[in-house]
């Protein structure tokens, strides 16, 4: 039988340890990292590994090249985490031509393989295919590379003993690194510590939730969020939502909403939440008062209206104050609460108060003992900004790893450990 390991318990001793891991950072156009947060994320699993007297073969894709390209070359971060490692990194300049010096690691050393996606078949899709290629063509193609891509798993898995899983980012994702390589490593697969945490907080929230729980669901748009929407308002208690995806459900109830962001053909689909939210007893708030702007830009003048009654040309950019107190009160009262996706235009600094304010909201509720959860790239940013990272519960750093497990689906990184 499979066996799932911990990573506080495994034997890494003499041992190599494959680690898939999210290096997916930003690069300026010299080449040098903006945010390595990712690389810092999965610094405690690289180090427990090392410490324990084992070597590290770390394995992750960047950007997404149609195959050697130096743009996206890993080359470009080794100094950096060497650095963060404090151990000198070797770097292998094509990640199927790494068997000499894997094989040749010792104890405490760190091999980087160069980007998986220079190769089709770590996300297992065909490349190459002119847009006039036949049916048959494609299906052919694709046969091609699901055959390689064994290949290309089986090679991977033989240059270590035991397989390591910390790339939340990509859980979503059916890749050769992500998930199939798992069954090379029956019983010596495991997840680092940051993909722990990350389910760890997905189940507070999802399964061992202290009620009242909230959800604070914002965004652009309903068609982005809908199974998220779905599935929760079969578990929370409240469901506040807000940003541009609130307008949809605001005209659903027969409001005007003069220019707003919305969605028509997503309309039923909003009715269909209000409603089964009614039958299950849940109380979905939306803004009650809006700010509103003629144009599109920061420095547009601005006037409030009540969310309902927006006049012609008027379109909403942010939650006033009024929805604000509402729903942080909401907030102060619960005991869990999950917060995606921002209630306002926060690319505008005019129109990004609101949701600052939730940010904030989300800190002092921590403070207050409730667990906090805060996941998408907006909301972190904003409790980023706030200086509130560490003042919330837990801050996800994987978008749309994040959204999939809220719409209740199982992650294929994730299984492939677990099953
Ligand atoms: P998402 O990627 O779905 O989380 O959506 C984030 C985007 O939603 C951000 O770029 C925001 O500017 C946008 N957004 C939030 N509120 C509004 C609004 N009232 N009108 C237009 N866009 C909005």
């Amino acid at each position: 039988m499979d066996m799932q390991q911990h990573i506080d318990s495994y034997d890494f001793a003499g041992k190599k340890a494959i680690v898939r891991v999210d290096f997916n950072v930003p690069l300026n156009e010299n080449f040098e990292i903006t945010d390595d947060t990712r690389i810092r994320a999965a610094l405690p699993t690289l180090k427990k590994v090392l410490q324990e007297g084992g070597a590290l073969i770390i394995m992750s894709h960047l950007g997404r090249p149609k195959g050697f390209d130096e743009k996206f070359s890993l080359k470009h971060i080794v100094n950096h985490v060497s650095e963060k490692l404090g151990v000198p990194v070797q770097f292998a300049e094509d990640c199927m031509k790494a068997d000499a010096q894997a094989a040749a690691l010792k104890p405490g050393e760190v091999l980087l393989l160069e980007n998986l996606r220079y190769y089709a078949e770590e996300e297992g899709k065909p490349r190459g295919l002119g847009a006039d290629a036949s049916d048959e063509e494609k299906a052919a193609a694709k046969k091609a590379v699901k055959e390689s891509q064994k290949e290309f798993v089986k090679h991977l898995a033989s240059y270590a003993d035991c397989y390591i899983n910390d790339a939340f980012g990509t859980a979503h994702r059916s890749h050769a690194s992500t998930a199939l390589i798992a069954s090379y490593f029956p019983d010596d697969k495991m997840f680092g510590y940051l993909m722990e945490g990350e389910i760890k907080a997905i189940d507070n929230v999802l399964k061992n939730a202290q009620h009242p729980l909230t959800a604070i669901i914002g965004g652009s748009k309903v068609s982005s969020k809908l199974a998220v929407l779905k599935n929760l308002v079969g578990k929370v208690d409240n469901l506040i939502i807000g940003g541009g995806m609130g307008y949809t459900f605001i005209k659903a109830q027969g409001g005007e909403i003069g220019c707003s962001l919305h969605e028509d053909d997503l309309i039923p689909d909003a009715l269909e939440i209000l409603e089964e939210a009614k039958k299950k007893g849940v109380n979905i708030s939306l803004s009650v008062k809006t700010v509103a702007a003629q144009k599109f830009s920061n420095d547009a003048e601005t006037k409030e209206f009540d969310t309902h009654h927006i006049a012609e040309g008027w379109e909403g950019m942010d939650a006033a104050q009024e929805t604000i107190d509402n729903w942080k009160k909401i907030i102060m009262d619960s005991k869990t609460i999950l917060w995606n996706g921002p209630v306002g235009v926060f690319e505008f600094p005019n129109f990004a108060k609101g949701t600052l304010q939730i940010a904030e909201a989300l800190a002092q509720a921590t403070e207050k003992g409730a667990y906090t959860l805060v996941g998408g790239g907006d909301s972190v940013a904003a409790v980023t900004k706030m200086g509130y990272a560490n003042k919330v519960s837990y801050v996800s750093t994987g978008g749309g790893a994040m959204l999939e497990a809220i719409e209740g689906k199982t992650l294929p990184g994730i299984a492939a450990i677990q099953e």
